[in-house]
Formats: C-alpha cells, structure tokens, sequence
C-alpha cells in the first residue's frame, strides 16, 4: 500500500484527519491504517466508516506504546515501496518518529496543516521561523516520506461502508526493546484545558481592549456554552492563562464554531485555528487579516457589539 496512517488507539477520536488525509491522498486506491492500541468501540467504529471500503484498519491492541514499540509495530507491515506515512502531529509521536524515519532511511516533515498536489509532488505548508512565516515543502511522492499533521488539517468524513479490521497479535512485543521505559503515567493538572474538543471557541484578542471586559465574553460563553480562548497578547499580558493561547505556540483547534473577538488574523494565531468550520469575526478594521478567512464577518466596535449581542441573547433564550 502506498498511503499509510498511523495513530494511537487512546487519543484516536482527537486525530481523525489522519485517517480522512490518508483516504483522500490514496485516491481511490486501498491504503492503511495502523491503530497503535485499541480505541473504544465508538470511537472505533467512527474510524472504521472514515476511512470507507478502500481502507484496510490495523490495531495493534497494546496499551503502552514506548518508541521501540511504536517502530516495531509499524515496520513489520509496511513493504519495500515508496509510501506517505501521516501521523498526528503530537507529543504522543514526537519521540518514535524521527527515531521511524531514521530506521527507515525516510525523509519527514512535521505540523503540516496544508497539501496540495502536483503530479508526483505533494505540497506541504508549515510554519517556518518559528511561526513567523508559512513554508511552502515539495515532497515527491516517488519517495517514502512521514508527515506528521497539524490538527484539522481535515474534516473527517464519514463513509457508506466501512473498512476491514485486522486484529494483529502483539507477542511479538515481548522481545522488543522500548527504548524507553515507562515507570509511571501521571494525568495533567485539572485546570489545563483542552480546547482541540471544543465544539463553540470564543477567541479574545486585543481588540477587547481591557481584563474588565472579559466580563462579557464569559458571559456569552456561558449562553453558547463555548470555551474561551485568546491570541498571545492577551496571554501575554495576563488577562487569560497560557494554555488558552491559540496559534504555532499554543493549541491548534478546529471547534464547529470559532468567533474572533478583536483578533487582527495574523498566521501565528490562524495557522492553529483555521481548521474551524465556521468563522465569524468581529473587527473594528475592515481590512483586518482575519475577515479573509471568516465566513460572517461583523466591522464594528466590540464595546457596542458585545452588549447588543448579548441583550438580543438573552431576550430570545
Ligand atoms: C514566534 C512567535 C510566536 C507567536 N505565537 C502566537 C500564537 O501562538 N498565538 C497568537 O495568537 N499569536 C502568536 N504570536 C503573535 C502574533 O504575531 C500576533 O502578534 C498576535 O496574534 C496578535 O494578536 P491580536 O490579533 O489579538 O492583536 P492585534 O494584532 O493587536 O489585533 C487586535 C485587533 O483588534 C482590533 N480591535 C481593536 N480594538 C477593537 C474594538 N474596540 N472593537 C473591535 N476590534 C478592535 C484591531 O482592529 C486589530 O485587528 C506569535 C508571534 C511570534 C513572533
């Protein structure tokens, strides 16, 4: 198979792109899935009808995927061809792939989070220089290259029939080298959010002028039942915490709904939030960056819209 997708089995339901990337790279020929550990049977499910008829699903049903694992696992099934190999771009990955492309004499990119193509070429966008600008990467398909994605790169798309699914046997896992051992898994403290599942974001940016303000914003979030998140500067400056922060030095989102709240659009904040579906700003700058990639688009003053918004709220909830 020419187009593989490998993902972990525990955090699957948040990296569906790589199994919607994989489909539509494959072209309507068969192409792969590797499920390093066992999702729940929902989540499953959803994998098995994203990657539709023309996919084969691999699960390797493991709990702990050390990086020895991880490169064991995935190099006993892929053959001697040139193949795409795409992975979550996660922490979770960060320690077995390039030790995977080194194994594999493979060239890789990482934070993808736009391709195109071009005859044998794909064409990927990154942030370069530490987010200050996009870099634009040829990669010929002609060769086996691992891209890791950038959440939301893709909206997973459900299928009418689903794949076939291969339980693989894990004893070979015993004499393999971890390269890592695991002594302890400590969750993450309760107050770190986790924005990548939020279907409503209210993004805040400077444009909202002052703390007090905030007042309001976590007031329409509580009607909308959406989470907060904000641009760097209101991070910066104190006024939100910095696991709120959305952009290439925060969290990357892709909710149903994104509402920009004096947020000018610059690429270190879009390229985390421009997976969204729908995007609605609002801007005093009509020539703001981010009305470019907004589906509605309000030029006002956030001081009258905000009130108006949530008066016209409240009266009709
Ligand atoms: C290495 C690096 C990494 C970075 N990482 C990130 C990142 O992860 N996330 C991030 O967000 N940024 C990041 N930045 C910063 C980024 O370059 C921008 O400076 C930042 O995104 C701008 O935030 P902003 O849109 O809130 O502020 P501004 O660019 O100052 O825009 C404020 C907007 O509010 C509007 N406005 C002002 N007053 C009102 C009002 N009363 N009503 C309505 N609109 C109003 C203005 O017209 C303007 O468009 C990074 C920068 C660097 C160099």
């Amino acid at each position: 198979m020419k187009v593989w997708g490998i993902l972990k089995g525990e955090e699957a339901a948040k990296t569906l792109e790589v199994v919607e990337t994989a489909k539509r790279l494959s072209k309507g020929e068969n192409f792969g899935i590797v499920l390093l550990g066992k999702p729940e049977d929902s989540v499953l499910e959803k994998i098995l009808f994203t990657a539709g008829s023309e996919g084969k699903v691999i699960c390797y049903p493991n709990k702990l995927w050390p990086p020895g694992y991880v490169i064991a696992a995935i190099t006993r099934i892929l053959e001697q061809t040139p193949q795409l190999i795409f992975v979550p771009h996660n922490y979770s990955f960060m320690d077995s792939i390039p030790r995977l492309a080194a194994k594999l004499n493979c060239a890789i990119l990482t934070n993808v989070h736009n391709i195109s193509e071009d005859n044998n070429f794909l064409l990927c966008e990154r942030p370069v220089l530490e987010g200050k600008m996009t870099g634009l990467f040829k990669i010929d398909k002609r060769h086996r290259v691992i891209v890791s994605l950038s959440a939301g790169i893709y909206e997973p798309k459900e299928e009418s029939s689903k794949a076939e699914l291969k339980m693989e046997d894990i004893s070979f896992l015993q004499n393999i080298d971890p390269l890592r051992k695991i002594t302890s898994i400590e969750k993450a403290a309760e107050e770190q959010v986790d924005l990548s599942q939020a279907e409503i974001i209210i993004g805040v940016g400077r444009g909202i002028g002052k703390q007090e303000n905030l007042a309001l914003v976590e007031e329409l979030a509580k009607i909308l039942k959406a989470e907060i998140g904000a641009s760097r500067p209101v991070v910066d400056n104190g006024w939100l915490p910095r696991d709120r922060q959305i952009g290439s030095s925060g969290q990357t989102v892709s909710p149903k709904l994104y509402i920009a709240l004096g947020i000018s659009g610059a690429i270190q904040h879009v390229v985390g939030m421009k997976g969204s579906k729908t995007i609605v700003s609002i801007n005093k700058d009509r020539n703001a960056p981010i009305f470019n990639i907004s589906r509605y688009g309000i030029v006002g003053n956030l001081e009258e819209i905000l009130p108006a918004i949530l008066n016209y709220l409240k009266e009709t909830s």
